[in-house]
C-alpha cells in the first residue's frame, strides 16, 4: 500500500481482516524518522503469531524519497489483538501459516515479545522501588528555572461519532491513538514553543472499549523532561450520558509518548527542567525515569551493533537481555548458508561464514526424549560431565526458572599456553509452545559489576551459543549446538579440523553419551 501523506501515528486504524469483533488492547512502537510531505510511505502489517486468544501483528512503516529512491524505516510497532467472543462460545485462533524464513523468525520472536510485555509491569515496579523516593516531596523540587508541570496540563473532550467507529460501534483504536497524540503534542509544545516530533510510544494499552455516543476525556501532562526529549502521559476516560451525569468514568487507555523538537537548523532543542506540584506528579516524574531506563535498555539490546554489544546486567534490561539471548541464537540458527564440514556416525559439523564472523553448528542424534535432553542441557552445572572446556561452574544468580547467570572457569585453549579463562554467562531457556518448535537454550556473556575480571583468569566472552533440541520420537531427539566463534575459540576449531584429541567430535560424542546415560535414569 502506498500513500502520499504527512506524518501520522504508526498504529493500525482497523484490526486485520476477519478480526473485526476483536479489540486492540496494546500497541508499542518506535519512530525512527519522520515521513515528510512529498514522500511516499509504505505500511506493511502481518500477523506474526496467533496464540490461543491473542495475536501479535507486526507493523512496519517505511518512507521512500521520490528523488533518490532511498527507502528508510520510519516506524516499527507491534500490536496485540485479543479475541472477544460473542456470547458464551469459546474462540480459539487458527495458527498462522509460515511461508518464509522471516515468518518463522518473527513467529518465534513473538513469543519472546509477549513474555516481555507480560513482565513489563513487574520490571517497572522493581525500578520504582529501587528509586525509593517515597519521602521525595514536591516541596523539595527547588530547581532553579524549573517549569511547573501545571503549565503543561491539557484536557480535550471528543464525542465518538459513527465515522470514528467500526460496524459494531466500537471506536477504532487508531482514532483514539490519534486523539491521544494530538493532546500530548499540545502538552509538549508548552515547553518548547515549537512543533514536537513523536519519537516513541510506551505502549498504548486499551483497558476497555468505547462506543459511538461516548464522550472521551483526554488528560495530558508532562511527566518529566530529559535534555532533548520530553515524556507526556495521557489518560483517556469514557462516559456515556448516564455516567457523565453520575461522574462515573471508564478507563479506556493510558500511554506515555516521547517527543523531541528541532530548530530551523535541525538541531535538537533542550527542554527546561520541570517541577511536579503534586504527590502524583512526583510519582509520575520518577515513573518517567524508570520508563526511560527500560526504553534505553530495549534500544541497546534490540538495536546494538554486533561489534559493540551492550551487556551490563541491570534490573531495567534483564527482560531485553533474555530476549536478545534467545533472539540472537534464533537468528543464527535461521541463517541461510550453513555448510557441512564433517560427518561422523550420528554427528554432523557445520560451519557458517558471514564476513569475518565464523559460526559453528554441531548436529547430534540422541536416543533420549527431547524434554529430558532439554532439562539436562539447560542445567550448566552438569556441563563439566561432558565438556572439557568447563572446569568449574557455579550459579551466580537464579533470575527466574528460565534465566540463570553462571560463573564458569575454563582451561587455556589448546596449543596456546595462555592463562585459564573465565566467563560470566546468561543462560536462557525456553520450552516450545508447539511440537514442531525446538526447545531452546541460549548462552551469552553478560557483565556483572559484582563479578569483575581477576588476575588469575583471562575474562572471555561468548557472543552467541546454545542449543536447539527438536523432538524426533518419544525417546529420541536431534540436538543442535551453536557457537559464534570468538578469536579464542578458533584454536578449538583448528584442533578439531586437524584431528586433535580435544576435538569437537569428541565433545559431541561425550555429550551424546552423557544425555543417553543420564536420560535413561530419568
Ligand atoms: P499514572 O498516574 O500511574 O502514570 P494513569 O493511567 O492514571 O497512570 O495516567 C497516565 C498518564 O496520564 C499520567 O502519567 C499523566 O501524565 C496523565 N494524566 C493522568 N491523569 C491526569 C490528569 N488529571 N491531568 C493531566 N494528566 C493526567
Amino acid at each position: 500500500m502506498g500513500a502520499h501523506v504527512p506524518e501520522r501515528p504508526a498504529g493500525p486504524r482497523r484490526p486485520p481482516r476477519g478480526t473485526e469483533r476483536r479489540a486492540a488492547p496494546e500497541v508499542d512502537g518506535r519512530h525512527r524518522l519522520l515521513g515528510r510531505v512529498g514522500q511516499v510511505i509504505t505500511i506493511k502489517a502481518k500477523v506474526n503469531r496467533a496464540f490461543k486468544t491473542s495475536m501479535e501483528v507486526g507493523i512496519k512503516v517505511t518512507v521512500q524519497d521520490v528523488l533518490t529512491n532511498v527507502e528508510k524505516i520510519v516506524s516499527v510497532a507491534y500490536a496485540t489483538y485479543v479475541v472477544k467472543p460473542v456470547g458464551a462460545k469459546k474462540i480459539e485462533l487458527e495458527p498462522v501459516k509460515l511461508l518464509s524464513a522471516e515468518d518463522h523468525l518473527e513467529h518465534a520472536l513473538a513469543t519472546e515479545r509477549k513474555r516481555i510485555r507480560l513482565g513489563y509491569q513487574e520490571v517497572f515496579q522493581n525500578l520504582m522501588q529501587e528509586s525509593n523516593k517515597e519521602d521525595d516531596h514536591y516541596d523539595t523540587f527547588e530547581e532553579q528555572d524549573a517549569v511547573s508541570t501545571d503549565l503543561t496540563h491539557v484536557q480535550s473532550i471528543e464525542l465518538v461519532q459513527p465515522p470514528h467507529a467500526n460496524h459494531h460501534g466500537n471506536t477504532f483504536g487508531g482514532q483514539i491513538m490519534a486523539w491521544m497524540e494530538a493532546v500530548a503534542r499540545i502538552s509538549a509544545s508548552r515547553l518548547c514553543r515549537s512543533y514536537p516530533n513523536l519519537k516513541s510510544v510506551n505502549m498504548f494499552k486499551f483497558w476497555g472499549p468505547s462506543v459511538v455516543g461516548d464522550r472521551l476525556v483526554f488528560n495530558a501532562v508532562v511527566n518529566n523532561t530529559f535534555q532533548n526529549s520530553v515524556e507526556v502521559g495521557v489518560r483517556v476516560e469514557a462516559y456515556n450520558c448516564e455516567e457523565w451525569i453520575k461522574n462515573q468514568a471508564r478507563h479506556i487507555n493510558s500511554a506515555f509518548l516521547i517527543f523531541n523538537s528541532v530548530n530551523d537548523k535541525g538541531e535538537l532543542l533542550t527542554f527546561p527542567k520541570i517541577k511536579p506540584t503534586t504527590k502524583d506528579g512526583v510519582r509520575r516524574y520518577h515513573g518517567a525515569i524508570a520508563r526511560k531506563r527500560i526504553r534505553l535498555a530495549r534500544k541497546y539490546m534490540l538495536y546494538a551493533k554486533e561489534d559493540k554489544p551492550y551487556d551490563l546486567w541491570e534490573k531495567s534490561n534483564q527482560a531485553y537481555m533474555s530476549y536478545s539471548n534467545i533472539a540472537t541464537l534464533t537468528y543464527l540458527a535461521a541463517k541461510p548458508g550453513w555448510e557441512v564440514t564433517s560427518t561422523l556416525n550420528n554427528i554432523k559439523i557445520w560451519t557458517h561464514e558471514d564476513g569475518d564472523v565464523l559460526s559453528l553448528k554441531v548436529e547430534m542424534q540422541v536416543k533420549t526424549a527431547s524434554h529430558v535432553a532439554f532439562s539436562l542441557l539447560s542445567n550448566f552445572t552438569y556441563r563439566q560431565q561432558w565438556d572439557k572446556r568447563f572446569l568449574t561452574c557455579e550459579v551466580l544468580q537464579a533470575v527466574s526458572e528460565d534465566d540463570k547467570i553462571y560463573y564458569i572457569t575454563s582451561p587455556p585453549p589448546p596449543m596456546t599456553g595462555h592463562q585459564p579463562r573465565d566467563f560470566v554467562i546468561l543462560v536462557s531457556r525456553r520450552q516450545p509452545l508447539e511440537p514442531s518448535e525446538p526447545y531452546i537454550v541460549a548462552v551469552k556473556s553478560v557483565t556483572l559489576t559484582s563479578m569483575p575480571p581477576s588476575s588469575e583468569h583471562c575474562r572471555s566472552e561468548i557472543l552467541c551459543a546454545g542449543f536447539q533440541i527438536y523432538s524426533e520420537s518419544s525417546s529420541s531427539c536431534r540436538v543442535y549446538y551453536f557457537n559464534q566463534m570468538t578469536p579464542d575459540l578458533i584454536p578449538y576449531l583448528a584442533a578439531s579440523l586437524t584431528g586433535s584429541l580435544n576435538s569437537i567430535e569428541d565433545t559431541a560424542l561425550e555429550c551424546i553419551k552423557f544425555l543417553e546415560l543420564k536420560g535413561s535414569k530419568c
